[in-house]
């Protein structure tokens, strides 16, 4: 390697490491886009009024169809133990399965008051599962916001699901984490031209899907948020398949190649298959990176999704990293990417944030990814901001969205061009 050329590599760069003040939001969040996957579940929150309000503004108010979550909303009786909380969330399910015959699999909640009650859904889930058997799935996860960011929602909702699927010695590929349907369907289209079969997407969309889980399923993740899910697919015997994560041409070539590998696809195959649209998304995301080349970005920990965004924007949109913060960094999982960051990046974990924001002011960049609370107040000072959730609620995943993932960080920089005044 020449004496100056770039040193690659944050795998073994040493992680800060905060436990502090930190601004996210919490699991109940990931609610939003899990009900629009799964389309025989119902969501019902064990809360509080905060916990509805959160729901119903993240969610919004569904007005022609009936909606698909809920929160039995826990009294200060019940948070006082003057009532039987277990008789009470009997009594709820059993009229919301009465009056909607249609939920198939019902997901119980948690939330942070029902974890400072020390409610135990696990075991009132079993019960309940037992008691509709076979026409009700009842299952739970904690959607809480103790310790907790919004995208472990979907993977503590994932990981419950894993747990109650069949086993079976099925040769197959389990790709986990929920897409936007559209970008599923054009994941689908790529493995099936590359010549895979029994493929399946976990979360399923209904529960009668026939998904099944062994020592002869390879799996892999389109999410980086989904630590505990990952371990037990593990667990239940499934191989991972480790690689970037499919974002850009370069992250979606590399994730592609990693599953051909496995399943013995031929390169020559592999480029018949990809050569098209690889070239697509590398020629429409290099008209969005003129925007993008050079220019700094610093990552608020949030979604979870920071590092492999951050591979995208330094290895294919020539951006310059200065911090990248995550809440949780499962290494297992975003090992290729971290691999592919520039050396001196500096990698978080965690939160403190007044700390943070000194480090944000110090390295002063060109553009900031952050939490909602924290955009405007950052804009205020001066710097452009993009909020993290948006990256979770977009399209962002695979060659045909690669253009626009850039033009998600683009558009801030160019709006501050625009604002800019003087001379
Ligand atoms: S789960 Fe916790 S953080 Fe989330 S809305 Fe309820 S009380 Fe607030």
């Amino acid at each position: 390697m020449p004496k100056d050329a770039p040193q690659l590599g944050c795998a073994q760069a040493p992680i800060l490491k905060e436990r502090g003040q930190h601004e996210v939001f919490c699991g109940l969040t990931s609610i939003v886009w899990l009900h629009r996957k799964m389309q025989d579940a119902f969501f019902l929150v064990v809360g509080s009024r905060t916990c509805a309000h959160l729901l119903q503004s993240a969610a919004g108010v569904m007005i022609f169809a009936e909606p698909r979550f809920a929160t039995a909303i826990l009294e200060e009786t019940d948070l006082a133990g003057m009532a039987d909380v277990h008789e009470e969330l009997d009594r709820n399910v059993s009229q919301l399965l009465s009056r909607r015959p249609d939920i198939k699999r019902l997901f119980l909640v948690g939330s942070c008051p029902s974890e400072v009650i020390k409610l135990d859904l696990a075991t009132v889930a079993e019960k309940l599962s037992e008691k509709y058997f076979p026409n009700v799935n009842v299952i739970n996860f904690s959607g809480s916001g103790i310790e907790t960011t919004f995208t472990q929602g979907e993977d503590a909702c994932l990981e419950a699901v894993i747990r109650s699927l069949p086993s079976s010695e099925k040769t197959q590929l389990a790709v986990l984490g929920a897409l936007p349907d559209i970008v599923q369907d054009q994941m689908m289209r790529l493995l099936e031209q590359l010549g895979l079969k029994n493929v399946f997407v976990l979360p399923q969309v209904k529960f009668d899907d026939d998904v099944s889980i062994g020592k002869n399923t390879q799996f892999i993740c389109v999410q980086p948020f989904l630590g505990a899910s990952y371990e037990e697919m593990v667990r239940r015997g499934a191989k991972p398949i480790s690689a970037n994560f499919p974002f850009g041409a370069e992250g979606t070539t590399k994730w592609l190649w990693a599953i051909s590998e496995r399943f013995g696809i031929s390169k020559a195959k592999f480029d018949t298959v990809v050569a098209a649209p690889k070239l697509r998304a590398e020629q429409a995301v290099a008209a969005v990176a003129d925007g993008l080349r050079g220019k700094s970005v610093f990552f608020f920990p949030d979604s979870q999704l920071e590092i492999p965004l951050a591979r995208f924007l330094s290895a294919e949109c020539g951006m310059e990293l200065t911090e990248v913060g995550s809440p949780f960094i499962h290494k297992s999982l975003v090992h290729a990417d971290l691999e592919d960051l520039p050396a001196p990046t500096q990698i978080s974990e965690g939160q403190d944030v007044d700390k943070q924001l000194d480090r944000v002011f110090d390295y002063n960049p060109d553009l900031t990814v952050c939490g909602l609370g924290l955009a405007n107040p950052l804009e205020s000072k001066g710097l452009s901001t993009k909020w993290a959730i948006e990256l979770v609620f977009s399209p962002i995943h695979f060659y045909e969205q690669a253009a626009d993932l850039a033009s998600l960080f683009a558009r801030p920089l160019k709006r501050a061009e625009l604002l800019k005044v003087g001379p």
